[in-house]
């Protein structure tokens, strides 16, 4: 018998868990290592119940052009009905299921593929060694001829705004609370912050965000954040720009929201959106010569590789790009890598990402920050959808495509799509992008008739130049 790589995986998130799939089509024996249950935080906590809460949220937010497009609401006596509310508790046990039922899945998916599953602590003890700390108290170690890291991040606080769980909360915690909210503060406008304040306004809830800077979303497309803005102040959410939070305090059912300018704002509830931190702390990393750099964040090449031989890191204790697919790549380039398959770098340059809000924010490739600051040279076009057809009968008035193509070959190298289902629309970008297709050939594949994607092809039409 040939020799067997025996592949210790720590952590179960999409950084794990889909590598771990990888590693045993290709042959080698795998253990995954994980505290809580498997698909991580990303299905537990974050990625899964966000986005199963906006389905109910987007829901509430498509409501609101019912008159608009003819459909009135009645109450049993045929009244006018005014108001929609949400059932926050029926929500939030949905949600809950939802993701433990996803979690259950995806553990048996490993398991069918041969995968052992071990709930524990795992740390590094040397590079080909991981030790586990079970829940009885125990501890197995793991020998491996290779180690993937993948053990995600965790909500960051600061002293001075510590969550109780009730009313000052992590976005963890958020699927705890029953009742609805009468002023939810969202504290942090990235894209954590700005979802959860999208989503709390369209259940019908009195939004605060602070901001710390002078628009939302500051890694996103500006053109985009403006939108967004926009839409949410019509919409009646405060949008606070400029302000710092100091500190957060509750006292019973208020809970207080200090900035550093001393100027304080009050709610029922707080939600800290402050970003996050690597979960690398105590874990043996540095010992065992895994570096680590700014902020905690395993350091690793383009093939996920760290500094220790034989121990590779994906996912969002990287810090590459906190994105559950970015994680899942990362993660299956390290076993492709190690198990000796043919293996293509990460090339942040193609990865498409979404924000989640009323619209959503979907972009792929070169960025306009990245032509603005002549990283790339590039044309663009901005067409808004509010004269599409489909979006006109939808009673759509918000968002835009954006293409950015090379002068001369016309090549797409980038794009942003800002509506309803960006995050559908944003493929037919991503296939251009990848596929490094022109801005012609993306123009000259039909769409449907009324079709929001008639916009993207649309778009592309007056990115053409006539041959010289
Ligand atoms: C609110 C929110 C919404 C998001 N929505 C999206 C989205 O819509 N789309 C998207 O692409 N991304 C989204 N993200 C980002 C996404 O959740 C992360 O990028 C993704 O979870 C990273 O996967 P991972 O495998 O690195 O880590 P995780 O999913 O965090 O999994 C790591 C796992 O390792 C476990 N673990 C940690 N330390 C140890 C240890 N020592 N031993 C054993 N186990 C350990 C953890 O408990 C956890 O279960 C969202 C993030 C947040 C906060």
């Amino acid at each position: 018998m040939g020799h067997v790589e025996r592949v210790v995986i720590v952590g179960g998130g999409p950084g794990g868990y889909e590598p771990a799939l990888v590693a045993a089509q290709l042959g080698a024996e795998v253990v995954v290592v994980d505290t809580d249950g498997l698909g991580g935080s990303a299905v537990l906590t974050d990625c899964v119940p966000s986005k199963t809460l906006i389905a109910t949220s987007e829901l509430m937010g498509d409501l609101v052009v019912a008159p608009e497009l003819g459909v009135n609401f009645t109450d049993a006596e045929g009244d006018a009905a005014t108001s929609v509310v949400v059932d926050l508790a029926r929500v939030n046990r949905r949600v809950k299921a939802l993701a433990e039922s996803q979690s259950r899945d995806i553990a048996r998916r490993v398991e069918r593929e041969g995968v052992r599953v071990v709930t524990g602590r795992g740390r590094l003890d040397g590079p080909q060694r991981v030790v586990v700390d079970l829940p009885d108290g125990g501890t197995e170690t793991l020998d491996a001829s290779m180690v993937l890291l993948a053990t995600g991040a965790a909500p960051r606080t600061l002293p001075s705004a510590q969550p109780d769980g009730e009313r000052i909360l992590t976005w963890e915690q958020v699927y705890d609370i029953d009742e609805v909210p009468s002023r939810m503060i969202v504290v942090g406008s990235g894209v954590t912050g700005a979802e959860f304040a999208s989503a709390y306004l369209n259940l019908g809830v009195d939004v605060v965000l602070v901001s710390s800077r002078d628009l939302v979303l500051p890694g996103e497309d500006a053109d985009a954040a403006e939108v967004l803005e926009d839409v949410l102040e019509r919409r009646g959410m405060t949008v606070m720009h400029r302000s710092r939070m100091e500190s957060v305090t509750r006292d019973g059912d208020t809970v207080t929201v200090t900035l550093t300018d001393g100027r304080t704002v009050k709610g029922s509830h707080c939600l800290l959106a402050l970003g996050s931190v690597p979960n690398t702390a105590g874990i043996g990393l540095e010992e065992s010569g895994v570096a680590l750099g700014d902020g905690g964040f395993v350091t690793v090449d383009r093939v996920s590789r760290t500094t220790a031989r034989g121990v590779y890191a994906a996912g969002d204790c990287t810090g590459v790009l906190m994105l559950a697919s970015v994680a899942a790549m990362q993660g299956r380039i390290a076993m492709q890598h190690h198990l000796g398959d043919a293996v293509a770098p990460l090339d942040l340059k193609h990865v498409s990402s979404n924000v989640f809000t009323s619209p959503e924010i979907a972009t792929v490739g070169w960025s306009q920050k990245a032509v603005d600051e002549g990283e790339i040279v590039a044309e663009s076009v901005r067409l808004d959808l509010a004269g599409n057809p489909r979006a006109k009968m939808q009673g759509v008035k918000d968002g835009f495509v954006k293409l950015f193509c090379r002068p001369g070959t016309g090549i797409v190298v980038g794009g942003v799509v800002v509506g309803p289902r960006a995050s559908e629309l944003i493929h037919p970008l991503s296939i251009a992008v990848s596929q490094s297709l022109t801005a012609d050939a993306l123009a000259g594949a039909f769409t449907v008739y009324p079709s929001m994607s008639g916009s993207v092809a649309e778009a592309a039409r007056r990115l053409h130049h006539r041959p010289a």
